[in-house]
């Protein structure tokens, strides 16, 4: 069946389904680790089962390139750097996700590669970075600061040139923004965050433009052994069938947190793309479908008044990670390497709970 002239929202629930007389709707999970000899799969670990094959299926099909499955996102992120070549040098967001931050200050520590830290709203130096760097990363809008990169300028001038560009698209997930149709080589996604989104796996995914990039991410996924648990495919399989409901829902609910939050004595500063004042506001609009479900703001008083909001979340669950049915709250400096985190930041992912209701538990804690 052709389905590619289907809205994403339509694929996302019909995609990758058994057909016939007597299939089940869903495809089952898969528990094999082998198969008999001759036919077009061997080895689990080399050649995936039915339950990964469905999940990559629907995720290729709405990021627009083939996606391959991954024990987490950071077995992802790790796979699209695998076959960077020594010595390369790296330019990445100053404010990049902490483990992405780990990972590539352990390869730059152990003489892997060199890396540039760049800010993320400096066009300039990451035009300049496309000429004479191997690889650009790009993450966007950032963790936890939401800046909103300029990734149809970037993008399209790294496309003339010889550089990897990766997209880490945790954040706005393929509904609200599409890096390969951008000119993107690779883009990565923690699928244990809103593609999931019911915080009760971990699974990553890693999508590249052609089949020679998608080749260098099997060889990896399969030299290293980060491959996916069969429930945990099933299950975002099962969760990627609501994806565009979770959305819809969490995203209006941090608008309207947003713009109450701005209004808020307590607050100093809220950070959304979707507020008409945010800096990213323009830029986020120029390309992106929507703002998405994670914001961030500042408490007035600090890390004590951070903190003491956290302890007084009944609602809002005091959590790291994001990206869930269930609204979570977290003051992000208070982890290793957040330097550079204002100490008073919260950093809210919205839920799909009633607004009201969330509203309502942040103004008593605020108080
Ligand atoms: C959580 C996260 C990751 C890492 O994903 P895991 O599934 O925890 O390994 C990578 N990038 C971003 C933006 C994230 O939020």
């Amino acid at each position: 069946m052709d389905t590619a002239y289907w809205a994403m929202r339509t694929r996302l629930i019909a995609d990758a389904r058994p057909h016939g007389p007597g299939a089940p709707l869903n495809t089952p999970i898969e528990a094999a680790s082998t198969f008999e000899l001759g036919g077009e799969r061997g080895y689990s670990r080399a050649d995936g089962t039915q339950t990964w094959h469905a999940m990559e299926t629907i995720v290729g099909g709405i990021e627009g390139g083939r996606a391959l499955a991954f024990a987490s996102g950071m077995a992802a992120i790790a796979a699209a750097l695998h076959g960077v070549a020594p010595g390369a040098r790296i330019a990445v967001p100053a404010d990049c996700y902490l483990g992405t931050a780990a990972l590539l200050r352990a390869g730059e520590h152990s003489g892997r590669w060199s890396v540039s830290w760049l800010d993320p709203l400096a066009v300039d130096a990451w035009l300049a970075a496309a000429v004479d760097h191997d690889v650009l990363w790009l993450e966007s809008p950032t963790n936890p600061l939401l800046h909103v990169m300029d990734l149809p300028r970037i993008l399209g001038a790294a496309r003339s040139e010889r550089c990897l560009t990766v997209v880490d698209n945790t954040f706005a997930t393929p509904l609200l923004q599409q890096p390969l149709a951008l000119g993107a080589d690779v883009v990565v996604h923690s699928a244990t965050k809103f593609l999931g989104g019911h915080s009760d796996l971990l699974a990553g995914v890693a999508i590249a433009a052609d089949r020679a990039q998608a080749d260098r991410l099997h060889e990896a996924r399969t030299l290293t052994g980060g491959v996916p648990g069969m429930l945990e495919a099933f299950l975002v399989t099962r969760g990627l069938r609501t994806l565009a409901l979770r959305l819809d829902t969490a995203s209006s609910n941090a608008h309207t947190l947003a713009e109450r939050l701005a209004q808020h004595p307590a607050v100093t500063s809220v950070r959304y793309p979707g507020l008409t004042d945010d800096p990213g506001h323009a830029l986020a609009s120029s390309f992106m479908t929507g703002y998405g479900a994670m914001l961030s703001f500042d408490v007035a008083g600090g890390a004590q008044q951070a903190d003491a909001v956290c302890r007084t979340v009944r609602l809002i669950r005091h959590a790291t990670s994001l990206g869930g049915v269930e609204s979570t709250i977290e003051r992000r400096a208070a982890l290793p390497g957040q330097d550079h985190v204002p100490p008073g930041l919260l950093r809210l992912s919205t839920g799909c709970e009633d607004a009201e209701d969330i509203w309502r538990d942040l103004k008593q804690a605020l108080q």
